[in-house]
């Protein structure tokens, strides 16, 4: 028995083929399935498939390394995704940063989880998916869309070194960045888009990133602590079958 059948067998993990339907709830619909991707839709590259999300019941099948309690083979390639766990601790703690223009590296990188006020003064959320030249940053987020609600698309937003330009970097504990590396990242915001919803921006857009971050959606309504979002300190509830709490610290 191979090693990694032997290690997911051990652990209880479901696990099938990236062809196959889901294993917890067997959804036979194709359009039901998002498939997590290395590169956005429409490019010219050579996309690779690393995992997939069952939309009918939010599970997510993705490759043993990210997947804790398999250890990695020391070679080859396995065919199977085994399904992901839930968090086994129900808490988050996560750190704003405001991105610094004056910094030459700009402390922001390709699969950041970012914030900024935009022109109505709603805190929007994104995941950073390309730094330019001049540190202009192509991000994915909601944006509002007439005649729809409101739409995942990837937009430029002005260069950090931009005077008037002002971010926070969302900084999530060690566990959580080793357990969704950035192309994972990045593949989860690929896959969402062009998704539409008659929504509001203010509900989404966070749920939207640190699904991006974690593999889990936060519930629109927010607990706030200590005021509105953007101030000290704020509880966020996750959708997952255990209660996933974030905790936010402003640095
Ligand atoms: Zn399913």
């Amino acid at each position: 028995m191979p090693e990694d059948t032997c290690a997911a067998e051990m652990s209880g993990l479901r696990r099938i083929r990236i062809e196959e339907r889901c294993g917890l709830c067997g959804n036979g619909d194709d359009a039901e399935y998002r498939l997590y991707e290395t590169e956005p839709r429409g490019t010219r590259r050579k996309v690779k498939i690393i995992g997939k999300q069952c939309v009918s019941c939010n599970t997510e099948w993705l490759p043993k390394e990210y997947i804790k309690n398999i250890p990695p083979r020391s070679a080859g390639t396995s065919p199977y995704l085994y399904q992901r766990n839930p968090p086994t601790d129900p808490k988050i703690n996560v750190v704003r940063h405001k991105i610094d223009r004056k910094s030459s590296s700009c402390n922001v990188v390709e699969g950041n989880h970012i914030t900024w006020l935009n022109e109505h003064g709603i805190w929007n959320h994104g995941i950073v998916a390309k730094i330019t030249r001049d540190y202009g940053l192509g991000v994915i987020h909601w944006i509002e869309k007439d005649g729809v609600g409101i739409e995942v698309t990837k937009t430029y937003l002005p260069s950090v070194e931009d005077e008037n330009s002002v971010y926070f970097r969302f900084e999530y504990p060690e566990e959580t960045e080793q357990t969704n590396d950035l192309n994972l990242v990045l593949a989860r915001a690929y896959s969402r888009t062009g998704d539409q919803k008659d929504g509001s921006l203010e509900d989404e857009a966070l749920p939207f990133a640190t699904f991006c971050k974690t593999g889990y959606e936060i519930l629109p309504h927010v607990k706030s602590v200590s005021g509105k979002h953007g101030n000290d300190f704020i509880i966020y509830h996750l959708m997952s079958s255990a209660e996933l709490v974030i905790n936010l610290q402003v640095m």
